[in-house]
């Protein structure tokens, strides 16, 4: 999609530190992290928010996961633990609207977050 940040970062339009591609998935360093390791895994499908997933797509929602289950392993949070967190419209704070898992870990997370 033309006037999606994540969809030019896909397209390597605009520069970002990426730590993960395959087929259906990129994941990269979120530019402003919340904790020691803080990444973004997205589909290189544009979707604008969990609302506009369809039956079709979920596959590439599987993908995401896996791609989570990957990352973990290879920067060794898997036993120590990671978040995951989908943000969706204004009440969540959504601020691309492009699908994105935050990915974030490094440190001792809170519950209930904020
Ligand atoms: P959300 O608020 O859930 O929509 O998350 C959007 C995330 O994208 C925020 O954590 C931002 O810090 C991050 N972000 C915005 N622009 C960029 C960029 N150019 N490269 C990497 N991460 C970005
Ligand atoms: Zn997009």
């Amino acid at each position: 999609m033309e006037d999606c940040l994540f969809c030019k970062i896909i397209n390597k339009e605009i520069p970002a530190n990426i730590v993960f591609e395959n087929e259906n998935i990129l994941a990269f360093e979120d530019i402003e992290p919340q904790s020691p390791i803080h990444l973004l895994i997205i589909p290189k499908k544009h979707i604008a928010t969990i609302n506009d997933i369809e039956p079709q797509d979920k596959n590439i929602c599987g993908d995401m996961l896996l791609a989570a289950k990957e990352i973990a392993n290879t920067m060794n949070v898997d036993s120590s633990g990671f978040r995951t967190i989908f943000n969706t419209n204004e009440d969540a704070g959504q601020t691309v609207f492009h699908i994105h898992m935050h990915f974030l870990a490094g440190r001792k997370m809170k519950w209930p977050p904020g």
